[in-house]
């Protein structure tokens, strides 16, 4: 899969926050689709399929960016394209909307309380999950938390499209650009990743322990690709099935690998 392989480091057009340096584990998460559970694809393909082109045309892209034929980057750009929304309506109704993992908050909570750092890598937009995590974790933790993901460019007229992190990869923001710092720090740190789609394929693969939400059909665009290239990973419904499991791996009670074997055991075929 050279498309997830590639060395080649992408400019990135918007600031990273500060790498955790001192912390043994770190969690990883994307947003849409995996601490958001209103389906696999997230938050604004809802508004897609409600407000734009519609559920019909957002599957062909989908199938298109999987079979490697259209990139996420073209593809998520269009469907944005097609809600005749303001931003600030979008905001509201995703807010209004969203459906939340119900066991992310504890989950946060522990990890804060552990001083283990959450950092969210969306291909979403920052201000738009900023407002949506508010009803989740409120709006001081909301406002705090490292966010990486894809910005917004609000035109005087209205008008707003999507301002990638980094617009010459086909991913728009390519997620391996998160975790790969801390591979490279000494020691290294044990890495946690939540994802669930499609975009979370060039740094699924980097995790220590990945772990996959399923949608409520038991599906997962991400688990599919893990699963047939070989990526072992723990498929999960929401986070309150992962916290134990991380807290054991944090006490030193099971290894990274005995975690990873738990979950294909008890986990759902993907
Ligand atoms: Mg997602």
């Amino acid at each position: 899969m050279a498309s997830t392989q590639s060395t080649h480091v992408p400019k990135s057009e918007l600031p990273y926050p500060p790498i955790h340096k001192d912390a043994k584990f770190v969690v990883l998460s994307d947003s849409d689709g995996t601490i958001t559970s209103f389906d696999s694809n997230g938050k604004l393909f809802h508004l897609t399929d409600n407000y734009g082109f519609g559920n019909q045309r957002r599957r062909e892209l989908n199938i298109e960016t999987l079979e490697g034929k259209a990139t996420f980057r073209d593809a998520f750009r269009e469907m944005l394209a097609s809600i005749p929304l303001s931003f600030e309506e979008c905001t509201e109704i995703l807010k209004r909307d969203i459906k939340l993992d119900p066991g992310f908050a504890e989950f946060y909570a522990w990890c804060k309380a552990q001083s283990i750092p959450v950092v969210i890598v969306s291909s979403g937009m920052a201000p738009l999950i900023r407002a949506v995590l508010s009803n989740l974790i409120g709006e001081e933790d909301a406002s705090q938390i490292d966010i990486i993901s894809n910005d917004v460019k609000i035109h005087e007229n209205g008008k707003w499209e999507i301002a990638y992190r980094h617009p010459e990869s086909g991913f728009g923001h390519d997620k391996s650009q998160a975790i790969l710092p801390y591979r490279t720090l000494n020691p290294t740190p044990t890495l946690f990743f939540f994802g669930d789609g499609v975009s979370d394929m060039s740094a699924a693969q980097h995790a220590d322990v990945l772990f996959i939400k399923l949608n409520e059909n038991g599906e997962s665009d991400l688990a599919k690709y893990c699963d047939k290239v070989g990526i072992k990973n723990i498929k999960i419904q929401n986070f309150g099935q992962a916290l134990p499991i991380v807290q054991n791996v944090v006490d030193g009670a099971i290894s990274v690998t005995e975690a990873l074997e738990i979950g294909n055991v008890i986990g759902t075929q993907g």
